[in-house]
């Protein structure tokens, strides 16, 4: 593993090319697929294709289900979501035996936040902040009303003076999807902890974008998605991470037979499996773990350190850039300017956004747009370099000038923004 690559830094066009002839990524870039044309800021929704996955796919279901039909469970389905575990946990900065690969990132919140209500009656509170993933708010909202607890919303910038006695868990997405900004697990950690709380962080957009150190960091459980920064594909499983001796008392509110310590023994009650295990239910979906395992493989060999020095240069320069080149034109930046405070995504605002970003993808550069007025980057550093952020700056700035985006094509809204 290299640690190169700290220290990078752009603030201008001519700095842009120059990072870029000193690419450490670029032995790995062509083990992504992209089609030719495109800049693609979307990898923190949706990661591109690597090389080997759709073959892999292929030969799963020719040969392995075509030719093998229920024999594949015990030529290696059975174990594969432990083997994706064992490749994901090097990003996590966990053991492998605590991360398990399961369900939607949604659903394992679920499981995590109400088990975590069961084992301590005597607090019936969640804390979360106010502005985060709506899905992981509603899924806790549920919680709440199932099993008459509370579910608390502050500022994220308050929630840490927010934990007390009453909080049983303090839990919020690392990094916030609107701004992109990332907050401090460690210090979350020690302030749940000093009041007898625990942290449940949600790594979705933060998993294969930052180097994680769970362990080190005493982060207690997680969850996370397959599909977006680690290019699993669309609706890849997601993952659950429970510290070993917490992982060991929690008993899921939704228990299935693949989390049972015998499944296939059949017994009419249900006995937790081993540490993080228990909160497996169904069967895993073997051609989606098959494309996620592949995904994870083109990762091999790439120092996470690498690629975060590589994605905060971008994130510099795209700050740097729009500061000078975008604020007259009515766009602010909405993400955090110090990079230690952002994840590998910078946003903007404009009261046009959603047409400005309409617009842009038709000129093949393709980010996302998020209500209100919210234009979303993310800088995935295995596909993007700093001229792909000088061109994306130097577009908007010439759709704004020449008025492009009031074509009424842009202002439709497809069903998935
Ligand atoms: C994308 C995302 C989700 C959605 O995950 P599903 O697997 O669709 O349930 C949940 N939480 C956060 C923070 C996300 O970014």
């Amino acid at each position: 593993m290299r640690s190169g690559g700290a220290g990078v830094s752009a603030s201008s066009r001519t700095d842009a090319a120059a990072l870029d002839r000193h690419d450490p990524l670029l032995p790995f870039r062509d083990r992504f697929l992209l089609p030719p044309g495109i800049r693609y800021f979307d990898g923190n929704s949706l990661g591109a294709l690597a090389k080997g996955v759709a073959e892999r796919v292929h030969e799963v279901i020719a040969r392995e289900w075509g030719e093998t039909l229920i024999g594949g469970w015990n030529a290696g389905w059975i174990d594969l979501p432990r083997r994706v575990a064992t490749r994901l946990a090097p990003f996590l900065g966990v053991a492998p035996e605590d991360v398990a690969i399961a369900d939607a990132t949604t659903v394992n919140l679920f499981k995590l936040a109400g088990a975590v209500l069961a084992g301590r009656p005597a607090r019936e509170r969640i804390l979360a902040p106010a502005g985060n993933f709506p899905s992981d708010l509603y899924a806790l909202r549920g919680l709440a009303d199932t099993f008459d607890a509370e579910l608390a919303t502050v500022p994220a910038a308050d929630l840490a003076q927010a934990v007390d006695a009453r909080t049983a868990l303090v839990t919020l997405s690392h990094v916030d999807f609107r701004t992109g900004e990332l907050f401090d697990l460690e210090a979350l950690a020690q302030a749940a902890h000093a009041h007898g709380a625990l942290l449940l962080a949600d790594l979705s957009h933060s998993v294969g974008a930052v180097p994680l150190a769970l362990d080190d960091w005493g982060v207690d459980l997680a969850v996370g998605c397959g599909y977006k920064f680690l290019g699993g594909g669309p609706g890849a499983p997601a993952f659950v991470y429970a510290r070993r001796a917490l992982a060991d008392e929690l008993l899921p509110p939704l228990r299935g037979w693949l989390g049972h310590a015998d499944p296939f023994a059949f017994e009419p009650e249900w006995r937790p499996a081993a540490g993080v295990e228990r909160f497996v239910c169904g069967t895993p979906p073997i051609l989606s773990l098959a494309a996620l395992d592949a995904a994870l493989a083109a990762w091999e060999g790439i120092d996470l350190a690498v690629t975060r020095s590589w994605s905060l240069s971008l994130g510099d320069l795209f700050v740097a850039l729009a500061g000078r080149e975008l604020g007259s034109r009515g766009f602010t930046v909405a993400s955090p300017r110090e990079g230690a405070h952002r994840g590998a995504q910078v946003s903007l605002r404009h009261a046009e956004g959603f047409a400005l970003v309409r617009a842009l993808a038709a000129r093949g550069v393709v980010g996302d747009f998020r209500p209100p007025d919210v234009l979303r980057f993310g800088l995935h550093p295995l596909y993007l370099c700093h001229a792909d952020v000088a061109e994306l700056v130097r577009l908007l700035a010439e759709i704004h000038d020449s008025g492009a985006h009031r074509e009424p094509a842009f202002a439709r809204a497809a069903p998935v923004p």
